[in-house]
């Protein structure tokens, strides 16, 4: 089966980009049956925007009850402060994402 580059346009950016012959190469040989929808920069984004993503536990804050995401598993009994909370006890270490 012949392969000749073919021209692409990215789903997620509009941008043209070139899905060779070697790629579709490739493609055949592991029997993908869609063409990439997106382009390398888009593709490389998505996998970096996924690493990032952290487990995120819904609860209250214990000093105003505003509802808040915290990027750990709260502790029973420990308080759990939301952002302006925190930022207002200053003092209190919470989580190294609040620190910073
Ligand atoms: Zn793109
Ligand atoms: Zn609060």
């Amino acid at each position: 089966m012949e392969f000749t580059d073919r021209v692409l346009t990215c789903i997620d950016c509009g941008a043209e980009f070139v899905f060779t012959a070697g790629e579709q190469v490739f493609f055949h040989d592991k029997q993908f049956k869609n063409d990439p929808k997106r382009c390398k920069q888009c593709k490389a984004k998505r996998v970096r925007g996924n690493q990032k993503v952290r487990p995120e536990t819904r609860t209250t804050c214990s000093e105003c009850g505003a509802e808040t995401t915290v990027p750990f598993k709260p502790t029973q009994g420990r308080p759990v402060l939301c952002r302006s909370c925190f930022q207002k006890q200053g003092k209190l270490v919470m989580a190294p994402e609040a620190a910073r």
